[in-house]
């Protein structure tokens, strides 16, 4: 393969592909959930999936800086269990023998400060990987704050008749999926619908992660009539650039609540490599230059480009 970015996508796809394989292994032999701070969850298979990955990018991008969701603090005090577990999944991955101490320090790696920046998280969706439901392992590739490249593993979803899929891509490279299990790569693109009718639109399955009254509103005020799904994770991203869903809508629940860079930047390369728009609920571009929040932006809107404006004006008249 030639092209954009060639090297990042072989490695990135081979290291998302080992991680998800990984979460899929941990997740049949049982789970056990941690907490973290905010009460958010964590599994063995969040710290062994960001080891994996962040392995990679150290070998083969060691100049490239990074930000990931976990920290292996968290995996220190959740106990000596969970850092055989870790220490076992990530061998296990990689097909060689692994040190906890080497397994700390992949978890840690954040680069080089500079121009380019992975955004991991080897977990999106935690609360739906414990359910046995969505998620999507996701690395995100910036390049002075603009998502050139996004790789998310899918191990649950059904897209373009695979069960388990790889997806990547980004502006200037378009979009992919492939079988997590390999085989043939198709391109994919965002669905070509602008008529309200026939719209189909997502939203997060955690009701606690949105603004339930505020969709159900822009839902009647549209008139959307090609129904409502709720999946968890950047899963939806990979469903808008597939063409499956044309609108997914993420209102926050709260004023104070700032999106994290790690669960847009993959999704959102993606969508722009397929032809989708992504923006803020006031039509504003994200702005990833803001640390590990979004600062600046209030909730995320990403679409086929069709239906883009029609949500923009109803959010507007709605308030
Ligand atoms: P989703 O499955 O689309 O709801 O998104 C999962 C992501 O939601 C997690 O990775 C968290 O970073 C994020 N999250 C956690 N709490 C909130 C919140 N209160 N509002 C919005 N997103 C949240
Ligand atoms: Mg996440």
């Amino acid at each position: 393969m030639t092209g954009p970015l060639t090297a990042e996508i072989e490695l990135g796809r081979e290291a998302v592909r080992a991680a998800s394989r990984l979460c899929l292994a941990v997740a049949a032999s049982g789970l056990d959930r941690m907490e973290k701070s905010e009460r958010e969850p964590v599994t063995v298979a969040d710290f062994g999936s960001q080891a994996v990955i962040l392995r990679a990018i150290a070998a083969g991008f060691p100049d490239d800086a990074v930000r990931a969701e976990e920290g292996s603090v968290d995996l220190a005090s959740a106990g000596t269990a969970a850092v055989d577990g870790v220490t076992n999944a990530v061998a296990d991955a990689l097909g060689a023998s692994v040190t906890a101490g080497e397994a700390f320090a992949w978890i840690d790696h954040r680069g080089r400060p500079g121009s380019r920046m992975w955004a991991i998280d080897p977990i999106d969706g935690t609360k739906g990987f414990l359910r046995g439901d969505q998620f999507a392992v996701a690395a995100g590739l910036l390049d002075h704050g603009v998502p050139v490249l996004g790789i998310l593993g899918c191990p649950r979803l059904e897209l373009s008749g695979m069960h388990g899929v790889l997806v990547w891509g980004g502006p200037g490279i378009g979009a992919f999926v492939q079988s997590l299990g390999d085989g043939k790569v198709r391109r994919i693109s965002v669905s070509g619908v602008s008529d309200p009718t026939r719209a189909r639109i997502l939203g997060s399955v955690e009701s606690a992660h949105g603004d339930p009254e505020l969709l159900h509103r822009v839902v009647e005020h549209i008139g959307i009539g090609g129904g409502w799904v709720r999946i968890d994770s950047q899963a939806k991203y990979a469903a808008v650039a597939a063409g499956m869903a044309d609108i997914y809508l993420r209102p926050r629940n709260r004023e104070d609540w700032r999106e994290r860079v790690w669960d847009h930047a993959a999704g959102a390369a993606i969508v722009a490599g397929a032809g989708g728009t992504i923006s803020d609920l006031d039509g504003r571009p994200l702005d990833f230059t803001t640390g590990d929040v979004l600062d600046l932006n209030r909730g995320v809107l990403v679409s086929n480009g069709g239906m883009h404006p029609t949500v923009l004006a109803a959010l507007a008249s709605i308030g």
